[in-house]
């Protein structure tokens, strides 16, 4: 393996179990790795600190795989991260009522760059980065050899492959072609996942948390669902008695896939009113109208890519909140989120506070809520937590 030196005083991070090591902390190579090959981490000192993979068109040049042992990396301990991920997971598809989880979550997993979720017998999977593309056989045999899945579909269609220079990647790795629609449930509540053509790997489950609790507000209230994609928050407002349910969303199939989901929970397709638009028009729209809702439900996609789009997102977050908040009845529901890494959980209060300002309205957080736990978080990795939310109620 080729050897990656740090300069003096940077390899702090590594040390503290941190996975990702920027350009500008690298000193020397001592050859030229091939994109994604591991190569060994050494301090200043010369002293060996792991082994990572090599990224050399990403900011992020290295990302480890291995701390504290320079041994090569195997089959073996693939296999070792994979079941490792799946021994945390143990129980949770009991626990939650589920039958789709996400089993691999990347850097918190140790997998930097590897992300799988779990519909039913169905795996979809993204592999990111450099190194994740590298150790992608590797990881497939062992997760199929674990989990007893019909297919592994894999998803790599996502922007960062092209800052590490990858080309983008679907189709099927392994196993049969999936089914058009796997149907998952969360609790009582199904859902059609696509994972050919779906959003990320086809569904949403960092959610699933977040609309089992939104839901139990629901009762009675009628609930605008904004970025609602397949339906998510706003069928399971509906199945816990919501008294009319509306879903906006840009993405047409998204909305037809809404329009099945209702479906297939028992409903008529027009017990819910279904609008594609853009949700910015649509709740001036609303509000020009003099429309207001019982519970108000804003899950936009993610607004900051980067840390440097932090002040654009903020703003697009800002008015999202206030013309949102703005729709509330008075002893109304608001749950609002951000899945922007950049955005902090304090930051976020602070875009939700200075909207409920701006709207006049005044606001009380009940509940701050966050990713599902099976999108577990490394103490060691803060990025890995970016989802989160607030549930407020609203005078
Ligand atoms: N709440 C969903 C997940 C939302 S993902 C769930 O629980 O499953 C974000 C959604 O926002 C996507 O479906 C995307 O199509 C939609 N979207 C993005 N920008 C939009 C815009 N400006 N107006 C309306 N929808 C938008």
């Amino acid at each position: 393996m080729f050897t990656v030196t740090l300069k003096p005083k940077r390899d702090r991070p590594t040390r503290q179990g941190h996975p990702w090591i920027f350009s500008g902390a690298i000193d020397s190579v001592s050859g030229t790795p091939a994109v994604g090959e591991p190569v060994i981490v050494c301090a200043a000192s010369g002293e060996p600190l792991g082994v990572g993979a090599w990224s050399p068109e990403s900011q992020i040049r290295v990302r480890m795989w291995r701390f504290g042992s320079t041994d090569p990396l195997d089959e073996t301990f693939f296999h070792e991260k994979v079941a490792a991920a799946l021994a945390v997971r143990e129980g949770m598809a009991e626990r939650f009522n589920t039958n789709a989880l996400r089993i691999v979550n990347a850097e918190a997993d140790g997998l930097p760059g590897i992300t799988v979720d779990r519909y039913d017998d169905v795996l979809s999977g993204q592999f990111a980065t450099a190194g994740a593309e590298w150790a992608k056989p590797m990881v497939v045999r062992a997760l199929m050899a674990l989990t007893g899945a019909s297919s592994f579909y894999e998803r790599s269609d996502v922007d960062g492959r092209t800052r590490e220079g990858l080309p983008q990647a679907t189709g099927l790795l392994a196993g049969e072609e999936p089914p058009e629609r796997v149907i998952i449930h969360e609790g009582e509540v199904r859902f059609g996942v696509d994972v050919r053509k779906g959003h990320k790997t086809g569904y949403y489950l960092d959610q699933r948390d977040s609309r089992r609790i939104v839901a139990s507000y629901a009762a009675g209230r009628d609930v605008l669902n904004t970025f609602s994609y397949t339906g998510g928050f706003g069928i399971a407002a509906q199945k816990a008695g919501a008294k009319s349910v509306t879903h906006v969303d840009i993405s047409a199939p998204a909305l037809d896939q809404a329009r099945a989901n209702t479906v297939l929970n028992g409903f008529a397709e027009d017990s819910a009113t279904f609008i594609q638009g853009n949700v910015f028009h649509e709740l001036r729209a609303f509000r020009d109208r003099g429309r207001s809702f019982g519970l108000v439900i804003l899950d936009p996609p993610k607004f900051a890519e980067t840390r440097s789009q932090t002040m654009k997102a903020l703003r697009g977050y800002k008015d999202v909140n206030l013309i949102g908040i703005k729709l509330v009845e008075k002893g109304g529901w608001l749950a609002t989120f951000s899945c922007s890494g950049a955005i902090t959980p304090e930051l976020f209060r602070t875009v939700v506070a200075e909207a409920a300002r701006d709207a006049g309205r005044t606001l009380r957080i009940v509940q701050e809520l966050r990713q599902a736990p099976d999108h577990v978080e490394a103490l060691t990795f803060p990025e890995g937590l970016y989802l989160k939310g607030l549930l407020c109620h609203v005078e």
